[in-house]
């Protein structure tokens, strides 16, 4: 079944310059953007996009980091792409997140470490958990005048 699902390349991506490694990964599986662009979240738009975690303990640590410069937002396109993209991804926490994996070779970062110092952990990426998130997270940060319907050429061979 094709889904769409919403990846933001965080703040820490985009600042160590990983913006085209990231989006390589993704085009290397297969996928297809249907979106893309850079946004600078303000304090009301993370609470929007973090709805779930408004209410956590770590809640001002994330705000601080998603915040703290631009993101890319894309959308990716393709078959389970949402169970799919957060394999490739890999764990939340980057200590444990596998080699292979986005944050297990781009990041180390650990709980007990973000915890200790009030810092989100930073892991680079955010990506949709499931079909209802993504199709909420996809509607809060694009239009449907800035999502793409085409043709790729490997279309036969992906999809
Ligand atoms: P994302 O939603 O960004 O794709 P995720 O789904 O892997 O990440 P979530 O549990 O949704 O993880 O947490 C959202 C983000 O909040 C994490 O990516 C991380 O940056 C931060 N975070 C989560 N738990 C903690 C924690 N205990 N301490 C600090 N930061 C945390
Ligand atoms: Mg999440």
């Amino acid at each position: 079944m094709i889904q769409r699902t919403l990846i933001l390349l965080k703040p820490d991506a985009v600042k160590r310059g990983l913006i085209g490694t990231v989006i390589t990964r993704f085009e290397q599986a297969g996928l297809k953007v249907a979106g893309m662009k850079m946004v600078w979240v303000d304090s009301e738009f993370s609470r929007k996009h973090y709805e779930p975690h408004v209410e956590k303990g770590f809640y001002s640590s994330l705000e601080e980091f998603i915040t703290e410069g631009p993101v890319v937002a894309m959308v990716v396109e393709g078959v389970s792409s949402i169970e799919v993209v957060r394999k490739i991804v890999g764990s939340t926490e980057p200590k444990e997140a596998l080699p292979g994996t986005i944050r297990g070779d781009f990041a180390h970062h650990s709980y007990n470490y973000a915890d200790t110092n009030n810092k989100a952990i930073m892991n680079l990426i955010h990506a949709s958990d499931a079909p209802e998130t993504a199709k909420k997270e996809v509607a809060l940060w694009f239009s449907d005048k800035e999502l793409h319907s085409y043709k790729v050429n490997n279309e036969n061979h992906t999809f």
